[in-house]
C-alpha cells in the first residue's frame, strides 16, 4: 500500500515527469496561448518543468468544452455511471499515490510524510466519498429533483494543491457538473498529473478541464459568461473581488478564504496531547493552512509551562529536504510568501512581542522559515490579528472561559478553533459560543470528507465536504404536477 514505502531523496526517480505541460482541454493536452512559465522546487529553486499559461481564448475553449460535455454527456448520464468514473479516479489515485506524493512535495515543499500520509490518502478518500453520493442524490433530502448547476469554474491555492483539487472536483462531478479548474501558479504539477489520471479513467472529454496560469487566468475564468458556478479557495482579498464580480450575474458562488484560528488550552487539558496538538495545529504544512491554530490562547496559570514545553518540542523538529521521510518542516512555498511571513514577524517585534525561533540550520538555497513563537502578544498586535500563513505561533493568555471565548471571537475570520480540556461539558459550552465553522476538541487539523468545512464572517461562505459540499453544486427544483381532471 502507499503507506509502506520509504521515500528517500532519490525518490524523485520514481517520477516520470514531462519537460513541459500543456493545458488539459477537452480530454487532451494542448498548447497554451499565454506566456509559459516555470514551476520549480521551493526547497532548491531548481526548475521542475515548463507550464503553459492559458489566455482568454484558451479559457473560452475550456469553458466551451465543459459546456459541450455537460450538455451532451454528463448531464444525461445516470448517477450510477458518474459514480463509476469517480470510483475509477479514486482507485487510480491510490495506484499512483507514491508518485503523486513525491510530485506534491517537490512542487510545494511540504514534507513527504505529510503528502504521503495525509494529502494523498485524503484525496483518494474524497473521491471515494463523493463517488458514493453520485447515485443517491434523489434520496438525500436535498430538495425535490436536485439538478446540477452546469459548468463550474474552480480556482485553488498552493497550500494543498491536490487536496484542494479533490475538494472541488469530486463533489462537482458527483452532482453532475462539468469543471474547469485552475491550480495556483506555484503548484501546478499534481493537477497536471491528475489530468493524466482523468485520461486513464477514460472520463468523457471535457468533463474535467485543467488550465494553468496566474491570477489573470483565474480572473478570466471567473468572469467568463459561460460559467454557472464559481468555487474559489484562496485569499480573502481575491475572494472579496470575486464576490463583487459575480454579484448580479447568474453565477452561484462559494468562497473558502483565510483564517486566524484560536487554539484554546485550559489548565485541566491533557497536557502532553495538547503540546502535540498545538505543534500540529500551527506547524503542519509550515503553517500554510487556512485553518491553522495560529493564535494560542492559554490559561494564565499554565502559560509558562506550556511555552517552555513548546520550545523544547520545537527544538526537536527537523527542517529540511521535503523528500526526506524524517523531515518535519519543509520549505516555504515561494519567495513572496517568505517575504510576507518576514514582514509580519518584524511587525511583531516592532510592536513589542517577544520572538523565539527554533534553532534550525537553514539550507543555503530555497525558502525556509524556522518554527517561531511570539509571547507577550497583545490582541491589538498584527501577529494576533492578521493571517501569517507560515510557521509562526502567537501566544495570548486568558483567565476565564468567557474571556477565552471573547478573545477567540475577536477576529474578522471564523474558520476554525480548537479546545483543549478534560471537561466534556466545557467542550460543548465553549464550542457553542465560538463563531467558527469547524471546532476541534482535544485534536486539531483533522479532516474527513463526510464533514462540512467552511467559515463564518470573512472566512468565506458555503461549505465543502459532506452533504453540504454537494449542495453547493446543486439547485433543487420543485416540480409539482397538478391532478388531471377527467373529462365529464
Ligand atoms: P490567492 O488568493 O492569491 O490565490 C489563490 C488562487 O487564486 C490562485 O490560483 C491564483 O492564481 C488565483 N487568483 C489570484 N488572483 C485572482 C483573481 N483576481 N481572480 C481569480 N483568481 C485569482 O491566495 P494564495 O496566496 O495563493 O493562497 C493563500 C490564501 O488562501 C490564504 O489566505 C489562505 O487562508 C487561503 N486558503 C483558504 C483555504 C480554505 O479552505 N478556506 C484553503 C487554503 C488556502
Amino acid at each position: 500500500s502507499f503507506l509502506e514505502y520509504a521515500p528517500a531523496p532519490e525518490s524523485r526517480a520514481i517520477l516520470s515527469l514531462r519537460d513541459s505541460y500543456g493545458l488539459f482541454i477537452d480530454g487532451a493536452f494542448v498548447d497554451g496561448r499565454g506566456t509559459a512559465f516555470q514551476t520549480s522546487s521551493p526547497a532548491t529553486e531548481e526548475r521542475i518543468a515548463t507550464i503553459a499559461a492559458a489566455n482568454a481564448a484558451d479559457v473560452d475553449d475550456a469553458v466551451a468544452a465543459a459546456r459541450r460535455a455537460y450538455d451532451r454527456v454528463w448531464s444525461r448520464m445516470s448517477g450510477r455511471d458518474r459514480g463509476k468514473y469517480l470510483f475509477r479516479i479514486a482507485r487510480l489515485i491510490q495506484e499512483r499515490a507514491r508518485e503523486l506524493a513525491v510530485a506534491e512535495s517537490l512542487d510545494n515543499g511540504k514534507p513527504i510524510k505529510e503528502s504521503r500520509d495525509v494529502d494523498v490518502p485524503l484525496v483518494a478518500a474524497w473521491f471515494f466519498y463523493y463517488a458514493g453520493w453520485a447515485d443517491k442524490l434523489d434520496y438525500a433530502g436535498l430538495g425535490a429533483n436536485p439538478r446540477a448547476l452546469g459548468v463550474a469554474a474552480q480556482v485553488i491555492p498552493w497550500n494543498f494543491p491536490l487536496l484542494m483539487l479533490a475538494w472541488k472536483i469530486a463533489p462537482a462531478l458527483a452532482a453532475g457538473n462539468t469543471v474547469v479548474l485552475k491550480p495556483a501558479e506555484t503548484t501546478p504539477l499534481t493537477a497536471l498529473i491528475f489530468a493524466e489520471i482523468v485520461q486513464q479513467a477514460d472520463l468523457p472529454p471535457g468533463v474535467v478541464n485543467i488550465i494553468t496560469g496566474a491570477g489573470d487566468t483565474g480572473a478570466a475564468l471567473v468572469a467568463h459568461e459561460g460559467v454557472d458556478k464559481v468555487a474559489f479557495t484562496g485569499s480573502t482579498a481575491v475572494g472579496r473581488a470575486i464576490a463583487k464580480q459575480v454579484a448580479g450575474t447568474r453565477k452561484k458562488v462559494t468562497l473558502e478564504l483565510g483564517g486566524k484560528a484560536a487554539n484554546i488550552v485550559f489548565d485541566d487539558a491533557p497536557i502532553d496531547q495538547a503540546i502535540e496538538g498545538i505543534v500540529n495545529g500551527i506547524f503542519f504544512n509550515q503553517g500554510h493552512v487556512c485553518c491553522a491554530g495560529s493564535r494560542l490562547l492559554v490559561q494564565e496559570s499554565i502559560h509558562d509551562e506550556v511555552v517552555e514545553r513548546l520550545k523544547s518540542r520545537l527544538s526537536t523538529l527537523r527542517l529540511g529536504d521535503p523528500l526526506d521521510k524524517n523531515t518535519d518542516i519543509g520549505a516555504i512555498n515561494s519567495a513572496e510568501q517568505l517575504e510576507r511571513i518576514n514582514e509580519l514577524a518584524e511587525a511583531g517585534v516592532d510592536e513589542g512581542a517577544e520572538r523565539w525561533s527554533a534553532p534550525c540550520e537553514i539550507p543555503e538555497n530555497g525558502f525556509w522559515y524556522a518554527p517561531t513563537i511570539f509571547t507577550n502578544v497583545q490582541t491589538s498586535h498584527r501577529v494576533a490579528r492578521e493571517e501569517i500563513f507560515g510557521p509562526v505561533l502567537s501566544v495570548l493568555t486568558f483567565r476565564t472561559p468567557q474571556e477565552a471565548i471573547a478573545k477567540a471571537n475577536n477576529t474578522p475570520y471564523g474558520l476554525s478553533a480548537g479546545i483543549w480540556t478534560d471537561k466534556g461539558s466545557r467542550i460543548l459550552a465553549v464550542a457553542d459560543q465560538l463563531r467558527a465553522g469547524v471546532v476541534w476538541a482535544n485534536t486539531f487539523n483533522r479532516f474527513d470528507p463526510a464533514s462540512p468545512f467552511g467559515g463564518y464572517k470573512e472566512s468565506g461562505y458555503g461549505r465543502e465536504g459532506g452533504r453540504h459540499g454537494l449542495g453547493a453544486y446543486l439547485a433543487p427544483a420543485s416540480v409539482t404536477p397538478g391532478r388531471r381532471t377527467a373529462p365529464a
